[in-house]
């Protein structure tokens, strides 16, 4: 008999189901982890049109064997349990044989596979569910399942798929998660013939980095705490916060899940370190026996039930706690200061005005260019007296009050920074590993596209993603990642209005003002002192052009004689 067998009706009726296939993602969900239970060292996912017309999953691992093939797609044919005590020892991701039945079911499928150890492969094909091909081919040891025109039989479902590149952003966190599960796994993507994302086998620290981003990656403290339930994994620092748990993520047993309970004890492990109502960000792997964990509670295997709640709950609280306690003894370094971020990949919305991104960047973005600060210059110099409105700083200098505008001054602080940067030709950027689709007015796709190089000057790095979006591949490093939306549709008109405009010197230091403006502090924020100094020490180590580069003062002096008038001294 077939490693791969039909359940028994008794087996098959405890199984938790429902509708599995939604979506791209979650074909491709279902085809990755089965290539992750076949132990593959490298999987290649291939999408064309966010994965409406083509999905393919391409592994290394064990292969199917001839005889197993036609079996593997029959309702709850499954080589991973066979008897319902093994519902209770879950050690792999797939256990429902569904996956492939309800794949075949709504699309058309060809597979190729060949079992490790066997000489000849198979070549597969189904068509509306039924078996058009099935044949010995010569192939590589793994498999190969491509899957055609996602919902052709099922016109409604296809009404509720998105644009192709909502769809594409789905495969691409859905790819982000399994990555941080497995970073000993190499993952690459391919959208629309282009690849678009390789992690190739890494360490789970390195792995971290490249899917969230090093800005969030730089708030991450060490977790781990050994027992029944093992905790490890990283989690932010208290100076860290976010708006919203879009960088919290959480793995049981190497599956991603959506936990409740699990939200809870981490921000009970916060609570009185962050402002109530904001979210850390941690990427935390629990571990604990297989039946202390029911994994078979929810179709698609995203939610989980613990045997002992309480205790996890504990678990998981303690060891981040610890985490922070041992973290925060040590004096945080300049980049813990860093503003709030979200996950590259999170479809953040615009900071709203006065909100945090920009802010404290002044303090950490500024010590980490190349230039200099200027010791003792004339703005360091002065003597702050205090911000006023949250947005001007009131300084006393040698027989005059100097009065700066803290978001024009900022501005042209990182304008000059960008400038020099760009003409050194090395402008700091932040390559985004997940790179991020943005959605644009119907034609800017293009002018950005047209502008690539000019734009991968200025460090941004986008190109064309169908006709009415751009990938943003790489950001200048001193952006807050909750910009790039705006920045990139800001650039767009930009180019849209300079087009006639013969200088490309102006139009770029146009387009270096832009990304300036979108990178710093905003009118409507209050200033630390040592944020205020900060801001001075920056503007002395520029080129002092008293103007911000949109062509608004940065400064303006009053006279001590002018003050003495005004009294009528
Ligand atoms: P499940 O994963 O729940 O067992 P699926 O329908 O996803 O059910 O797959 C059915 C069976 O086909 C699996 O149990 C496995 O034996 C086999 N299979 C599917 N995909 C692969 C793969 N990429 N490599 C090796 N075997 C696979
Ligand atoms: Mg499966």
């Amino acid at each position: 008999m077939g490693r791969i067998q039909v359940l028994a009706d008794s087996v098959a009726r405890k199984i938790a189901a429902g509708e599995v296939i939604e979506r791209p993602m979650s074909v491709v969900k279902e085809l990755v982890e089965n290539s992750l239970d076949a132990a593959a060292r490298h999987v290649v996912v291939e999408i064309e049109h966010g994965g409406r017309t083509r999905i393919a999953v391409t592994d290394d691992g064990e292969g199917i064997a001839r005889e197993d093939v036609p079996v593997a797609f029959e309702p709850h044919a499954t080589s991973k349990i066979r008897t319902d005590d093994d519902l209770l020892h879950i050690a792999t991701l797939g256990f429902r044989g569904e996956a492939l039945p309800s794949i075949a079911a709504v699309s058309d499928v060809e597979l190729w596979t060949c079992r490790r150890g066997e000489a000849v492969g198979t070549h597969f094909r189904l068509h509306g569910g039924a078996v058009v091909a099935r044949e010995d081919v010569g192939t590589a040891v793994g498999c190969r399942i491509e899957v055609r025109d996602l919902f052709s039989t099922t016109p409604a479902r296809r009404k509720f798929l998105k644009a192709p590149a909502t769809e594409a952003g789905h495969v691409v966190q859905l790819i982000g998660r399994l990555a941080l599960a497995r970073p000993e796994v190499g993952f690459a993507l391919r959208q629309d013939g282009r690849d678009t994302l390789s992690l190739p086998p890494d360490s789970r620290r390195a792995r971290i980095r490249r899917v969230l981003g090093a800005e969030i990656d730089g708030q991450l403290r060490p977790v781990t705490v050994d027992g029944a339930v093992r905790v490890s994994g990283f989690a932010s620092h208290p100076s860290f916060s976010a708006a919203n748990a879009r960088g919290v993520l959480f793995f049981v047993n190497g599956r991603w899940v959506r936990d409740r309970l699990l939200q809870h004890a981490l921000l009970a492990a916060y609570a009185t370190l962050i402002p109530h109502g904001r979210h850390p960000a941690a990427v935390l792997f629990l571990d604990l026996a297989p039946d202390a964990v029911d994994v078979n509670v929810h179709p698609s295997k995203l939610e989980v039930r613990f045997r002992d709640a309480q205790t996890v709950h504990e678990a998981v609280r303690r060891a981040v706690r610890e985490a922070m306690r041992a973290s925060m003894a040590a004096p945080p370094a300049p980049e813990w200061r860093a503003a709030e971020a979200t996950a590259p990949y999170a479809d953040a919305p615009p900071p709203a005005y006065g909100a945090a991104p920009g802010r404290l960047r002044l303090v950490d973005a500024a010590a980490a260019t190349a230039l200099p600060f200027a010791a003792g210059g004339v703005f360091s110099s002065l003597r702050v007296v205090g911000q006023v409105f949250d947005g001007y700083l009131v300084c006393e200098g040698d027989g005059e009050i100097v009065l700066i505008d803290q978001h024009a001054a900022h501005e042209r602080v990182a304008f000059e920074r960008l400038r020099a940067a760009r003409a050194a030709g090395r402008v700091e950027t932040q390559a985004m590993l997940v790179p991020q689709p943005v959605e644009t007015a119907a034609g800017d796709a293009e002018l950005l596209g047209a502008a690539g190089e000019e734009l991968a000057g200025c460090g941004l790095e986008i190109e064309p993603f169908g006709e009415r979006s751009v990938l943003v591949r790489a950001v200048p490093a001193l952006l807050p990642v909750g910009s790039i939306v705006p920045l990139v549709r800001a650039i767009a008109a930009d180019l849209a209005h300079a087009e006639r405009s013969a200088a490309l010197e102006a139009r770029t230091d146009g387009l270096l003002a832009t990304i300036a403006c979108h990178s710093v502090v905003r009118v409507g924020q209050r200033l630390s002192e040592v944020e205020m100094r900060a801001l001075l020490a920056a503007m002395d180590s520029i080129d002092r052009d008293a103007s911000c580069p949109h062509g608004r003062p940065v400064a303006r002096r009053i006279a001590r004689g002018e003050l003495e008038r005004r009294f009528g001294r």
